[in-house]
């Protein structure tokens, strides 16, 4: 049988790869690497998420190496909770009411493994170039010069993707002006700002910062000024970690990184479809980029299993073009306003406490903050 190729073995294309091989499709994951990605990145898998990792066999496994977190919170930089949400308020909603915390690297190799045991094919070493329609199919040539053939290609080989360059596709949006620091600290955040949630937005025009745990670490996302050098901000670290709790802070690992709010013209070209972050990028705030990325891959996966099994092609159209509805109106919008409430706290600190004291409106809130609403109003 011809195979599905995919491209890119992040946690999106593991995830397309596995939806396909359970459902008896013949797949090949084409990966640049010699071995799965370790950095850090992505660290909360929302509900729906959730929901679809335990249909494909590996929540049980993600949950033990991660943590389960029930609320979270806005807070003022003088420590002060403007609002804490309880996610147990979407307990009708869905069989998961919290967020997962777990590192993406840590979901990958439980990806891999259930890929592999499911009969699907993964080539490390193997960095699509270019991509070629091809009798009924895609011809993919990876920069060793190695041919591979298959009668569909998913892209998700991430932000830079090739498979998007060939295809012609633009990939418009913005870039925000400041670079975002990241830094993972193995200081116990917990003992220094009791009664902190596990995932906490904090409010303020400048330093507005994203505090979050994981199982091993807590990790400090703090915006930076506009063209400094990435030394100097590294350098400043230790004083902005000081300005949130006066100690001497143990840090693992810091990196800064550009952000984007961008996606491509189409998700479908032909034979060749583009989930994740090959298909479309936002900013970190709310953790909305691996999880948007997961659900395209479910979604795409089965429609085009349902397109293999004899059914229309429509139905592929319909996911990819719904797909990016939710990129741009969804997850896009949503992940800019938090950029926008985070650093105009004035404007909107009445809104946040009024939210947390109207179950109502904070489940609403919710909804659309879990990503539950990303499905239901696409459904
Ligand atoms: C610091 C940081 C924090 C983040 N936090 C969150 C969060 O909390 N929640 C959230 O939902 N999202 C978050 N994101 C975004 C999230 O990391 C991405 O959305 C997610 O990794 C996308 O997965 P992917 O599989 O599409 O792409 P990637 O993870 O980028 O994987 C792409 C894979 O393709 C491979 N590849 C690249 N080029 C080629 C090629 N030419 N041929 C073959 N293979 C190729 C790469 O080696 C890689 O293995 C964060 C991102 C960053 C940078």
């Amino acid at each position: 049988m011809t195979p599905v190729l995919v491209a890119g073995a992040g946690p999106v294309g593991l995830t397309a790869a596995l939806a396909l091989a359970r459902r008896g499709v013949a797949v090949t994951v084409l990966e640049a690497g010699d071995a799965l990605a370790a950095e850090s990145r992505a660290s909360t898998f929302h509900p729906p998420s959730l929901e679809m990792l335990g249909g494909l066999g590996v929540l049980d496994e993600l949950m033990e190496r991660g943590r389960i977190s029930r609320a979270f919170q806005y807070r003022e930089r003088s420590g002060a909770v403007i609002a804490e949400l309880d996610m147990s308020l979407l307990s009708g909603d869905t069989p998961y009411p919290f967020r997962v915390q777990c590192e993406q690297g840590k979901l990958t190799p439980i990806l891999l493994e259930h890929l592999l045991k499911a009969g699907g094919e993964v080539r490390f070493g193997a960095r699509v170039r270019d991509v070629l329609p091809h009798a009924g199919g895609v011809q993919v040539t990876a920069a060793d010069g190695a041919v591979h053939r298959g009668g569909w290609l998913i892209g998700a080989d991430g932000a830079g993707s090739a498979v998007r360059r060939s295809t012609g596709l633009e990939f418009e949006g913005l870039t925000y002006p400041e670079r975002f620091l990241v830094a993972s600290t193995r200081t116990d955040v917990a003992a220094l700002l009791p009664g902190i949630a596990d995932v906490n937005y904090v409010f303020d025009p400048e330093e507005w910062l994203v505090l979050l745990r994981t199982p091993d670490h807590w990790r400090v996302l703090f915006p930076t000024a506009e063209g400094t050098p990435d030394r100097d901000e590294l350098d400043r670290l230790p004083d902005r970690l000081r300005g949130l709790a006066d100690t001497a802070w143990d840090v693992a690992h810091a990196s800064l990184y550009r952000v984007h709010q961008r996606a491509a013209d189409r998700f479908r070209v032909g034979r060749v479809l583009l989930a994740g972050d090959a298909a479309h990028v936002n900013n970190p705030l709310g953790g909305m980029g691996m999880n948007s990325g997961l659900h395209d891959a479910v979604l795409m996966a089965d429609a085009l299993a349902g397109v293999l099994d004899g059914g229309p092609e429509s139905e592929l159209d319909a996911v990819a073009a719904a797909r990016r509805d939710v990129a741009l109106t969804y997850v896009g919008r949503e992940t800019h306003a938090n950029w926008e409430q985070m650093r105009d706290p004035e404007r909107y600190h009445a809104e946040l406490r009024a939210l947390a004291a109207d179950p109502a409106a904070a489940r609403r809130h919710l909804l659309r903050s879990s990503m539950i609403a990303s499905l239901r109003d696409v459904a």
